[in-house]
């Protein structure tokens, strides 16, 4: 069998290439274009001719996620979509309302092979990468099921983004296209564990999103103790690809410290934290961000969450260091907005039944 296309992965101009190599008008890109983006299906774009449409439909692969479970939160209308790709896998998305606007945190492979102690999403490994029509898809399937517009966007679902480069990289480069998504990149933020040579590629290409690390710690005795892609590349080898990040895209970097109760979470740990990040950062005058986020408990890991009177004492350190610092706020609680617990769930079930 012929290789299928996948529409959704293609810019505007490929997808002109793409109708002149069938023998059709460049101009058919522009109908349907905009018509992918809205999440359209094919056999409802009537503004082509049907023969065209069944052509369409037999040549290219329906890479559009479809919505498998929903869980909408009780407390602030958070929603959770767990999403089946075209080959069964499953990955999560979630739809956050915020008054600056509508944000969805995205997932970037099913699985992910980082193996960071406290996070469901890595517990059965890497299983594929997504591909961006997937990416993207995620965006349009979540508009179109909510009606509301996605204004922001997150990369910090399951997967590790930079672990998945080239893929994501077209995505960014299609969601940002004036006639699809449109949504600008200073609307996008992107977490990464520490890839330290995905983050060196990312600042050549030109794209002025948001890059968030996850720290989660201030050594590397401990650091490696949560993070095995912290043997691989140091606290320092990440921390000097940051400044490298920031020299060349003046571009403010976001930390996520995820608080583990006794593990990184004492008065020292918070100093720790802040005399490390100073001694890169303020030379440099670069602004920098420390997000502080509370761990969500996961069944399999045993990690334990603190008190919130900590974390803002955490918080309160940092600041009084000069480091500006968020103790994020929970959306979602109670649909099991933690990355990969949905889909973990829904594989723990499936085991459960046989
Ligand atoms: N792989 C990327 C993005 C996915 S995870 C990364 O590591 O940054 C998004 C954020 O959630 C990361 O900061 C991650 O460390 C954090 N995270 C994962 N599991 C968590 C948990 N159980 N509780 C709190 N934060 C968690």
């Amino acid at each position: 069998m012929t290789q299928k296309h996948d529409l959704y992965s293609m810019t505007d101009v490929e997808l002109e290439e793409y109708f002149l190599s069938l023998g059709e008008p460049k101009f058919r890109a522009k109908q349907v274009f905009p018509r992918l983006a809205e999440g359209t299906p094919l056999s409802e774009m009537t503004n082509l001719s049907k023969k065209l449409r069944e052509r369409l439909e037999e040549e290219t692969l329906d890479t559009l996620p479809r919505v498998e479970a929903k869980l909408v939160s009780k407390v602030d209308g958070t929603i959770k979509y767990l999403f089946r790709l075209h080959d069964g896998e499953c990955v999560e998305s979630v739809f956050m309302r915020y008054k600056h606007g509508n944000t969805l945190c995205i997932s970037s492979q099913v699985g992910c092979r980082m193996g960071c102690k406290f996070c469901a999403s890595t517990i059965g490994g890497r299983v594929r990468d997504l591909l961006p029509s997937e990416l993207l898809g995620q965006v349009i399937a979540a508009s179109r099921d909510t009606g509301e517009r996605v204004s922001n966007i997150v990369m910090m679902g399951i997967g590790e983004p930079l672990d998945n480069f080239d893929n994501v990289v077209k995505f960014l480069k299609l969601v940002n296209l004036p006639g699809g998504l449109n949504i600008g990149y200073r609307h996008i933020s992107l977490s990464t564990c520490g890839v330290v040579t995905g983050i060196d590629k990312l600042a050549e290409v030109d794209i002025p999103i948001t890059l968030s690390i996850s720290l989660h710690a201030a050594t590397d005795e401990k650091r490696s103790a949560i993070m095995p892609v912290n043997n691989k590349w140091k606290i320092k080898d990440l921390l000097e690809a940051c400044v490298r990040y920031y020299k060349r895209t003046g571009r403010r970097i976001s930390f996520e410290y995820t608080l583990i109760s006794g593990k990184n979470d004492t008065e020292a740990d918070a100093r720790e934290l802040a005399d490390l990040l100073n001694s890169y950062f303020r030379p440099i005058s670069a602004p920098i961000h420390v997000n502080l986020i509370r761990v969500n408990e996961v069944k399999e890991t045993g990690f334990k969450q603190g008190s919130t009177e900590q974390a803002n004492a955490f918080a309160a350190l940092l600041e009084k260091r000069g480091i500006t610092a968020t103790v994020r706020r929970r959306l979602g609680s109670d649909v099991n907005a933690a990355c990969g617990q949905l889909r973990r769930n829904t594989a723990n079930s499936g085991e459960n039944k046989d």
